[in-house]
């Protein structure tokens, strides 16, 4: 008999369980943003991330990378998770876009790692260690040799998660307005110069200056620098910096294959499904595969028009400058490295990773190249 009176009142309880679900189910989806009509017209969950960028609005190559990453969400999602991308200054400056992501004013941002150097010293590793590993080199030791893993510890302790964001390759050393022929052409040199090769540039006697993208063709052509580092023939003519200097130095030994970042407020990537989760993660890694593309297709094309359109004087780094740099960049890693853990555990890897890779290369990329062009004609860098 007892039987029979609990079961209705385990049923009436089973009843308000459910009617609780539902009605905390359909308060949380009242929460989110907006809704996408299905192709059968029923409208389905869409949620809205705010991503911000390092990068003036439309700056080809690195600009694009992130409207791309957005627009491979939007649409693999089916327009279920909406990433809408905004340029520097226009929720927040460039150097606060770390923050903005740790502090969920973004759920998404992308920049370079050694922008935020000065609050995460270790940071420098994940855009360019002066002469360190090439971009194909640096997405193995990202991917398959341990170095996410590293990334992750690093941004854990800010809310924040990174995915490689892509690479523009090996960067051009930048626009000088004078000629170098010596290391001592260096001192007293103002150079808008970021990350760790800032301090290499001043230990090489120079003055590193800290300017973004947006400011560096005025501060030029006003000669409050005398030099400048961008990126190389594609970024930097799109900044129209063949009019603000005269000489344009190579090969890029301060970033030889700067990685960018994408990066994701850890809270909000965790409150997504599994599905979006693996979309976003997808989506990352499919712009950091990319942005090399566009790099390597359109610095080439962009390196004729600059000889043959601007008669730009493009030179060799003299090799006592190169020493010079060399030796102040083995000094200030060292530095890096004593002074902060993190620094040296990641230091550890990326050597590692480094010293194993470079002799394969010696063998597979640098024999080929060197091969090719003993059997190819000669290159003109005269645009002739
Ligand atoms: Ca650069």
């Amino acid at each position: 008999m007892r039987e029979q009176q609990i079961l209705p009142v385990a049923v009436l309880c089973l009843v308000a369980a459910l009617v609780a679900v539902v009605a905390g189910w359909t308060m949380d989806r009242m929460d989110r943003p907006g809704t996408t009509p299905t192709e059968a017209g029923a409208p389905i969950e869409a949620i809205e991330w705010k991503l911000v960028t390092t990068w003036p609005k439309g700056l080809p190559g690195l600009g694009a990378a992130p409207e791309n990453f957005a627009r491979r969400v939007n649409e693999t999602s089916g327009g279920r998770l909406r990433i809408k991308v905004f340029g520097a200054g226009e929720i927040v400056p460039a150097f606060e876009v770390f923050d903005a992501v740790s502090r969920g004013v973004a759920q998404a941002g992308h920049g370079a790692a050694y922008y935020w150097k000065g609050k995460i010293p270790a940071a420098v590793f994940y855009t360019a260690v002066p002469f360190g590993m090439t971009a194909q080199e640096a997405n193995g030791w990202l991917h398959y040799g341990g170095g996410l893993e590293l990334w992750r510890e690093l941004y854990a302790p800010f809310g924040v998660v990174p995915f490689a964001g892509g690479s523009t390759g090996v960067q051009m050393a930048g626009w000088f307005n004078i000629r170098l022929n010596s290391r001592e052409d260096l001192e007293g040199l103002k150079m808008r110069i970021p990350g760790l090769a800032g301090e290499v540039f001043d230990a090489a006697g120079g003055s590193a200056v800290r300017i973004a993208g947006g400011e560096v063709y005025t501060s030029m052509q006003t000669g409050v620098i005398d030099a400048v580092e961008w990126v190389g023939p594609y970024n930097d003519r799109t900044l129209g910096l063949m009019e603000v200097g005269d000489y344009y130095y190579y090969p890029g030994w301060h970033e030889p294959g700067a990685m960018l970042e994408t990066i994701v407020n850890a809270e909000a990537l965790a409150a997504l499904p599994a599905d979006l989760q693996a979309i976003v993660r997808v989506a990352a890694r499919a712009t950091n595969s990319d942005m090399l593309d566009d790099f390597t297709a359109h610095n080439s094309e962009a390196l004729q028009i600059l000889l043959s359109d601007f008669d730009t004087e493009v030179l060799p780094l003299p090799d006592d400058v190169m020493d010079a740099l060399y030796e102040k960049s083995q000094i200030a890693i060292q530095a890096l490295v004593e002074a902060d853990p993190m620094a040296k555990k990641i230091a550890a890897s990326y050597f590692s990773f480094a010293e194993q890779v470079r002799a394969y290369h010696e063998v597979s990329e640098r024999a080929y190249l060197n091969g090719r062009d003993r059997l190819l004609p000669p290159i003109s860098l005269t645009g002739e």
